[in-house]
């Protein structure tokens, strides 16, 4: 029985490794290591893609979050309204300017509910932070209807859901500022850490572009001390070549869920559909199940690698107790992280795998 990977990096860059290798000699003898014609052009192309005025190319999807944050002037003392079920990153960098995380229960489909974020506002609420989890967008027009009425920001944590649309538009252009990752495990993935972020506000591009760069706007003159975040050409290169592929690695997970959707017995295995103002890109997909665990093990006899994203809201992390929430507080996400099982999507995944997967996970349950 041949095994079924959750993701296998090394088979999809060993599939590219003749452009890789032509693009590592390309960037290795340009001398341009850091800054330069790759970022900018990186930037050009991103723009394109996503229909933005400017993108901001840096060395992680964390920092596009934390910038953004910064330079629509999130600090000390504000509050933020985000989900509790994200990755960790939304929520730690909330928590490093200062400021602090205001958790909203999410949907069935896991994103923010938006109408429970009216009774969690007060006179310090700054911002609006929906997740595109899963590669699924949130309900963008209730959200940004609220963030009029409140005068906050929005900040799209589009870090799994590159190509995403809402409404035709790509997620992460529809709030102020929208923050992607390129981790290897994400759907435009980089050999290494590597994050942009999008806007169509040149201030806040200006801005961003300079913090990231040690605040240095002119070489020798300093206007506000800077970090340093810039993703390197190396990976810049990389990524405009694999952004050129995008849409059929997309195309190809949207095929993946069909399969799921088709074969998977629905009596016993829930997952949203898509609604018909939403793509779904599919970084992951989400079954909810009962018996989770069970299931999990059961899979992995059966040599079928799972995942679970994430077991542990971030409220109930050891880490957020200084926040004061307890359990209960947030009772879909939590019931939701005890029924969640990612089962594997990804574009190198063949037709007879994935029906291979959805035999099994009947079985489990007949
Ligand atoms: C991956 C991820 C991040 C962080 O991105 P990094 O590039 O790893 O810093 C933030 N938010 C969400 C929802 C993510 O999935």
């Amino acid at each position: 029985m041949m095994s079924i990977k959750y993701i296998d990096l090394s088979l999809q860059t060993k599939k590219i490794a003749p452009e890789l290798s032509n693009i590592f000699k390309e960037v290795i003898s340009s001398g341009q290591f850091v800054g330069g014609k790759y970022i900018n052009k990186f930037e050009r192309n991103m723009s394109k893609f996503l229909g933005v005025k400017y993108c901001v190319a840096l060395n992680s999807g964390t920092d596009a979050l934390t910038f953004a944050m910064h330079s629509l002037g999130i600090k000390r003392g504000d509050e933020v309204i985000t989900p509790p079920n994200s990755f960790v990153a939304s929520t730690a960098a909330i928590i490093h300017l200062g400021a602090k995380p205001i958790f909203v229960d999410v949907l069935e489909d896991q994103n923010l509910d938006f109408s429970k974020i009216e009774k969690s506002l007060t006179k310090k609420t700054k911002a609006i932070m929906p997740v595109h989890l899963t590669g699924r967008p949130c309900e963008m027009k209730e959200i940004m209807k609220i963030a009029k009425k409140y005068n906050l920001k929005v900040i799209e944590d589009s870090a799994q859901s590159i190509g995403t649309r809402y409404n035709q538009k790509k997620v992460g252009t529809i709030g102020d500022v929208g923050c992607f990752s390129a981790h290897p495990l994400k759907n435009l993935n980089a050999l290494g850490d590597a994050g942009y972020l999008a806007t169509n506000n040149r201030k806040i591009y200006e801005k961003i572009k300079d913090l990231s760069n040690h605040g240095m706007t002119k070489r020798n003159t300093i206007y506000r001390f800077g970090h340093v975040s810039r993703m390197d050409s190396l990976q810049a290169s990389i990524l405009g070549f694999k952004l050129k592929n995008l849409n059929s690695v997309i195309l190809q997970r949207r095929k993946n869920y069909e399969i799921y959707r088709n074969n998977l017995n629905r009596k016993h295995i829930f997952f949203p559909e898509e609604k018909k103002y939403q793509y779904n890109t599919y970084h992951t997909f989400v079954i909810q199940v009962k018996n989770r665990n069970k299931l999990k093990k059961f899979l992995e006899a059966k040599k079928i690698e799972t995942s679970i994203h994430y077991p542990v809201p971030i409220h109930l992390q050891p880490a957020a107790k200084f926040l004061g929430y307890k359990i209960g507080d947030f009772p879909i996400a939590e019931n939701q992280s005890k029924k969640i099982l990612t089962l594997p999507i990804h574009q190198d995944l063949r037709q007879i795998d994935i029906l291979r997967i959805c035999k099994e996970v009947n079985s489990f349950y007949n």
